[in-house]
């Protein structure tokens, strides 16, 4: 048994307004025992000391795409398979170094990427995974030119066949959701409109039937499981959600009305803005082609937005990122960039307490609590009251604790009651 005190933390607590002052966090065997006001006695503990710093559960992203090395399609379908994980692999681990203790993709990993990091072979967050994106023919996740007439291949070994399942019709949809379910995804993604990076569809289709998204998340939550779609315009979003959908990523150009309408089916929306931002500034140069750029330009300016309506109707939201290939640096600047319109807790209990609901994880993740697996983060300062400090690659971030473990530490640490040292984690 392994016991581990964080002393004199100042600790956010993925809710309350409040924070707890001079507190200390038992860690036993990777999971929160207990906090503690004051000084708890555990003789025989690695203590770490946090006075100066503000504790926080380990964060959230609920969009992100792991083995997306390349932001253009092409370069992906270029890539065999092997070739990317291996591609994918540092940035996997530049996610934990910005405190990213934990990751839902949203199509692209397998159980495959979520075992290797769980069992230690790769650094890098707790892993979700949904296996591929379902598309329908002529949707957002089909990327064959207009001069491709075969069907689409069913897991090819290049890179951008393993992003996508193409699945039509009522029948072929119960099978996929149940084949990928079988295959061990924790959730099922869904490609419910038109995209900016697809080459043949509008933003503003809407994709798949009703009753294709209705199967869908009737045999996901036969399995306890939930469906999450790609959405931007208005009839998207309503669509997936009055038909079972949970949580609705982008959501762009959501209006009012249904913001409201996902605030009563009680389902979540996930904004993912950065990627939006950072791929107008970059993507030109990176290969993508003007019609793709053009759709981007559409949807930038309607994000801001969204977060107001949302916000305005109460709606529950997320927190995510879609960032893909070479954007992947950015991830943290998403906090910049919705605290223009939120408040910076609204953001953290996003990224922390509301993710890790969509997780159906609550209690376990997202939370300084007794019982919660011990993902913790000590940041240099109070993001509470300046949310940058978490922008950029982990540099104001002095500790960073995985699963009781710590992965990158500078804090002073005693161990077992001697003396008092620099412990490095593993990322130093
Ligand atoms: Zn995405």
């Amino acid at each position: 048994m392994s016991v581990t005190v964080i002393r004199n933390a100042v600790v956010f607590d993925g809710w309350s307004e409040t924070l707890l002052e001079d507190t200390d966090i038992v860690i036993e065997d990777g999971r929160i025992k207990e906090l503690v006001t004051g000084r708890a006695s555990v003789p025989d503990a690695i203590e770490v000391d946090a006075a100066g710093k503000t504790i926080l559960p380990g964060l959230i992203d609920a969009h992100v795409h792991l083995l997306a090395v390349h932001l253009s399609a092409t370069k992906n379908h270029d890539s065999p398979l092997t070739l990317m994980m291996a591609k994918a692999l540092p940035r996997i681990k530049r996610m934990l170094d910005r405190g990213f203790t934990t990751v839902r993709d949203v199509a692209g990993a397998d159980y495959g990427v979520r075992d290797a990091i769980a069992q230690g072979h790769i650094p890098g967050p707790r892993a979700f995974i949904g296996g591929p994106g379902f598309s329908q023919t002529g949707g957002h996740g089909d990327h064959r030119r207009k001069a491709d007439s075969n069907r689409f291949p069913d897991r090819n070994a290049n890179g951008l066949d393993f992003f996508c399942r193409i699945v039509d019709g009522p029948d072929e949809m119960r099978i996929a959701v149940r084949d990928e379910l079988r295959r061990g995804a924790d959730h099922i993604k869904l490609m419910a409109s038109g995209g900016v990076g697809s080459p043949n569809d509008e933003i503003d289709d809407y994709q798949f039937s009703e009753e294709e998204i209705r199967i869908a998340a009737d045999e996901a939550a036969m399995r306890d499981s939930y469906v999450c779609a790609h959405t931007y315009g208005p009839r998207a979003v309503s669509r997936a959600v009055k038909n079972g959908v949970r949580t609705v990523e982008h959501c762009n150009l959501i209006d009012a009305e249904t913001a409201a309408i996902v605030r009563d089916c009680n389902a979540f929306v996930v904004p993912t803005l950065v990627c939006y931002e950072t791929t107008l500034e970059q993507g030109g140069g990176l290969g993508l082609s003007p019609f793709v750029m053009e759709k981007l330009a559409y949807v930038v300016d309607a994000g801001v937005k969204m977060l107001e309506l949302c916000e305005a109707a109460g709606t529950r939201m997320g927190f995510g990122t879609d960032l893909m290939g070479e954007m992947e640096f950015a991830q943290s600047h998403e906090f910049v960039i919705r605290a223009r319109v939120q408040k910076p807790i609204d953001v953290l209990r996003s990224a922390t307490r509301v993710n890790a609901e969509i997780l159906q994880k609550p209690g376990e993740l997202g939370t300084i609590a007794p019982g919660a697996l011990a993902d913790i983060v000590a940041v240099d300062g109070n993001p509470l009251e300046d949310i940058a400090l978490l922008d950029g690659q982990g540099e104001n971030l002095s500790m960073i604790m995985q699963d009781g473990a710590l992965y990158k530490n500078r804090l002073p640490v005693r161990e077992h009651g001697g003396a008092t040292h620099a412990v490095a984690g593993a990322a130093a």
